[in-house]
C-alpha cells in the first residue's frame, strides 16, 4: 500500500533514528526485525471481500505487483527519511527513473534535461522519449542562461541530477526549479550520489526525488531497486497507475534487505564521507593527478552552491590522471585494494574509468562537453581504513611515474 503522511514518525526524531524506526508496523507476532513477505499473492476471507477490494471499499493487499506488506515498509520509510508525502518502490533506480518521466508525459510535450546525467537516463531522455513523440532538450545544467532558453516554451518535466555522474558537477537545484515552475514543468530530480541524508531536493523546490536504492540504500552489493518520492496526488494519481500496470515493482525480498540497508545508512554514508574527503585530499596532493573534483573541497567549481544546498561532500571522487587512456589504465590496474567497477555506493571502494565504460556510449563529442577527460577516473569511496585506500592509491601513482 502506497505510504503517506498518517504513518509518519515524531516530527523530532533524527535521520538515524527515522533509518530504525520510522514506518515498522509489527505483525500479531511482535518480531523485532521487519517481517519479510515472499507472497506474490494473497488470500480473501470470502467472496465479498475480494469484491470490496477491487472496488476500493476496503483495503486489503491484492497482489504484489500492485502492492506488497514488506515493499510498503520500506516506502514509508524511504517517504519518513526524505520528508515525501508518498513513496513508489520500483524494481531498479532505471525503473524509478523511467516511470517517472513516462506517466508524466506524453506526445507532444517537451522535456529539458540537464546534459550530465547518468548513462540510462541520457539514453532515456535523447533516444527514447523522442520515439514517442517527445520534444527533449539537453542543457548544461550549470549555465542558468540556458535553462531560462530551455523553459521558454511550456514544458511537461525536468530531469536532473547533482552532483552528477561522473563529474560531481553540483547545480542549483533552487534557481533551477524556480525557473522550471515558470513552464509548467515537474522537477525530478535523481538524488543518488548526494544520498537522502546530505541533500533534500523536495526543499529546494523539486516536485519529484529518484533514486536507485542499489546505490547507498542497499550499499552492499547485494540488490537492485529504485523509488519515487513526491506529493500524494502526484504518486497516487499518475505515477502508481504507471507503476502497478507496467508491472516495475520491487521483489519484497529485495525490498526487506534494502530495509536493513537503511538501519546502517547514516553509519555507512558518514564513514565514507570522511575517508572521500580523505583520499580527494591524499590525490590533490599526489604527483601525476591532473585535478581532483570533491564536492567538499574549497577547490570545487560549485563549492558555494555544494555548501548551500548538501550537508556532507558525499563519498564519490572523480580524478584525471596524467597519459589519458593509457595512464587511467595504469593507476587502476595497479590497485590491488580498490576493485574495478561500475557499481557505485557501495561498502567496498570501487573505480571505474567513465570514458570506456559507462559513458563510452555518448561518443567523444558528448564526453567532452561533460569533461569527461579520458585520463578521467570515478572513485565511489568504501568503508576500508582511509590509510589502506591511501596505500593502494599509492600504487596507482606510483605506476603514472613509470609509465
Ligand atoms: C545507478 C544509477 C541509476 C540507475 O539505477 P539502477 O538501480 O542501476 O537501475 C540512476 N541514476 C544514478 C545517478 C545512478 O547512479
Amino acid at each position: 500500500m502506497m505510504s503517506d503522511s498518517k504513518t509518519s514518525s515524531p516530527k523530532n526524531w533524527r535521520p538515524a533514528t527515522r533509518l530504525l524506526h520510522a514506518g515498522l508496523e509489527r505483525t500479531e507476532y511482535g518480531e523485532t526485525s521487519e517481517a519479510l513477505f515472499l507472497t506474490s499473492g494473497f488470500v480473501y476471507d470470502n467472496a465479498e471481500q475480494a469484491a470490496k477490494t477491487f472496488t476500493g471499499e476496503i483495503s486489503h493487499y491484492q497482489y504484489s505487483r500492485f502492492a506488497n506488506p514488506t515493499v510498503a515498509a520500506l516506502e514509508r520509510r524511504l517517504a519518513d527519511l526524505e520528508g515525501a508525502e508518498a513513496c513508489v518502490a520500483t524494481s531498479t533506480g532505471m525503473g524509478a527513473v523511467s516511470s517517472a518521466l513516462l506517466s508524466q508525459v506524453k506526445a507532444g510535450d517537451r522535456v529539458v534535461a540537464s546534459r550530465a546525467l547518468f548513462g540510462s537516463c541520457h539514453w532515456i531522455v535523447a533516444n527514447l522519449l523522442p520515439q514517442y513523440g517527445v520534444e527533449t532538450v539537453f542543457v548544461d545544467g550549470g549555465d542558468l542562461a540556458a535553462w531560462d532558453e530551455a523553459f521558454s516554451k511550456p514544458t511537461a518535466a525536468v530531469l536532473l541530477e547533482s552532483p552528477s555522474n561522473p563529474m560531481l558537477d553540483v547545480l542549483d537545484l533552487a534557481a533551477i526549479a524556480e525557473r522550471a515552475h515558470k513552464a509548467g514543468a515537474l522537477v525530478i530530480v535523481d538524488n543518488v550520489f548526494a544520498s537522502p541524508l546530505y541533500q533534500k531536493p523536495l526543499e529546494l523546490g523539486a516536485d519529484v526525488v529518484v533514486y536507485s536504492c542499489t546505490k547507498h540504500i542497499d550499499g552492499q552489493g547485494r540488490v537492485l531497486g529504485g523509488a519515487v518520492l513526491g506529493k500524494e496526488d502526484w504518486i497516487k494519481e499518475t505515477l502508481q497507475p504507471f507503476v502497478r500496470n507496467t508491472g516495475n515493482a520491487l521483489s519484497p525480498f529485495n525490498a526487506w534487505v534494502m530495509l536493513k540497508g537503511l538501519e546502517t545508512l547514516a553509519l555507512r554514508v558518514e564513514a565514507m564521507t570522511r575517508n572521500a574527503a580523505a583520499v580527494a585530499d591524499y590525490l590533490a596532493s599526489a604527483p601525476g593527478i591532473v585535478s581532483v573534483r570533491y564536492p567538499g573541497r574549497k577547490d570545487h567549481p560549485q563549492y558555494d552552491i555544494a555548501q548551500r544546498q548538501m550537508t556532507g561532500g558525499g563519498t564519490m571522487v572523480a580524478f584525471e590522471v596524467e597519459g589519458g587512456q593509457d595512464g587511467a589504465f595504469a593507476f587502476m590496474n595497479a590497485l590491488r585494494l580498490i576493485a574495478i567497477s561500475n557499481n557505485l555506493g557501495d561498502a567496498r571502494s570501487l573505480v571505474t574509468h567513465p570514458a570506456t565504460t559507462t559513458h563510452m556510449k555518448i561518443g567523444a563529442e558528448e564526453r567532452a562537453k561533460l569533461g569527461i577527460s579520458e585520463g578521467a577516473i570515478r572513485f565511489s569511496v568504501g568503508l576500508e581504513d582511509s590509510a589502506d585506500l591511501i596505500d593502494d592509491l599509492a600504487r596507482g601513482v606510483a605506476a603514472l611515474a613509470k609509465g
